[in-house]
């Protein structure tokens, strides 16, 4: 089989074969929902709903967003309802309750610090209750179209067994994928690698019989597969 060296790599066509995956192509608009539900991609809605999305199925989460954001959508409204009401419109979200209170915690001191605007900074954003690195990136990737990679578990294992990056944990492979991944990518390399993680790479025994990239893959540490 032939093998590409990481300097070899043909990004384009790599994330093209990717992309191409009906069902990935189809993650990945149902993701950018959660975006796009406005004209102009709002943080604000971005943010919550990779709150909810946390731990949550996305046939859940998108609902659930779209329920919560039919009755309030922006730090003034979301700060002035009651947790309660947050959560009997988010469920059956994971940890509903618990989210409900993050969300208007968020709410909050978005519009009590940061005067209604969503700050866009990965510090700032992490200063905020129940956002992590993870989340932060997401909002600047998908609400700011500032460039930032969103590793999950995913992301993480694709691009270890496709051999981009050689790391023992998710942290780690963010700052390895900075190193060799265009910076093109680094927004859509989140919603193409979660899709094809869920479809093709899956956990355990990885569907390589139909992957579209098997001729560039170093099927790093893939020991049984379909
Ligand atoms: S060839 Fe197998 S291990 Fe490599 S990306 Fe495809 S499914 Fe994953």
């Amino acid at each position: 089989m032939t093998r590409t060296r990481k300097t070899d790599r043909d990004w384009d066509a790599l994330f093209h074969a990717i992309s191409r995956e009906d069902d990935v192509a189809a993650y990945r608009a149902s993701l950018n929902l959660i975006a796009d539900g406005t004209a102009q991609p709002d943080p604000f809605r971005v943010l919550l709903a990779t709150i909810i999305s946390l731990r949550t199925r996305d046939e859940v989460t998108l609902p659930a967003s779209e329920r919560l954001f039919q009755v309030a959508d922006t730090p003034r409204l979301v700060a002035d309802m009651p947790e309660e009401r947050i959560a009997e419109l988010i469920y059956p979200a994971g940890f509903y309750r618990t989210k409900a209170g993050t969300i208007r915690s968020i709410a909050r001191i978005i519009r009590d610090e940061h005067d209604c605007v969503v700050p866009a900074t990965r510090e700032t954003l992490t200063a905020l209750p129940g956002v992590g690195p993870k989340t932060a990136n997401l909002v600047l990737g998908l609400g700011f179209g500032i460039p930032a990679i969103c590793v999950d578990t995913h992301v993480h294992r694709v691009a270890n067994r496709m051999g981009w990056v050689q790391t023992g944990t998710p942290e780690k492979t963010e700052g390895a994928l900075e190193r060799v991944l265009p910076r093109r990518y680094w927004i859509p390399v989140n919603p193409w690698l979660v899709a094809f993680g869920r479809i093709i790479c899956t956990p355990g025994r990885p569907f390589c019989g139909r992957c579209p990239v098997y001729a560039s893959c170093d099927r790093v540490g893939v020991t049984r597969s379909r």
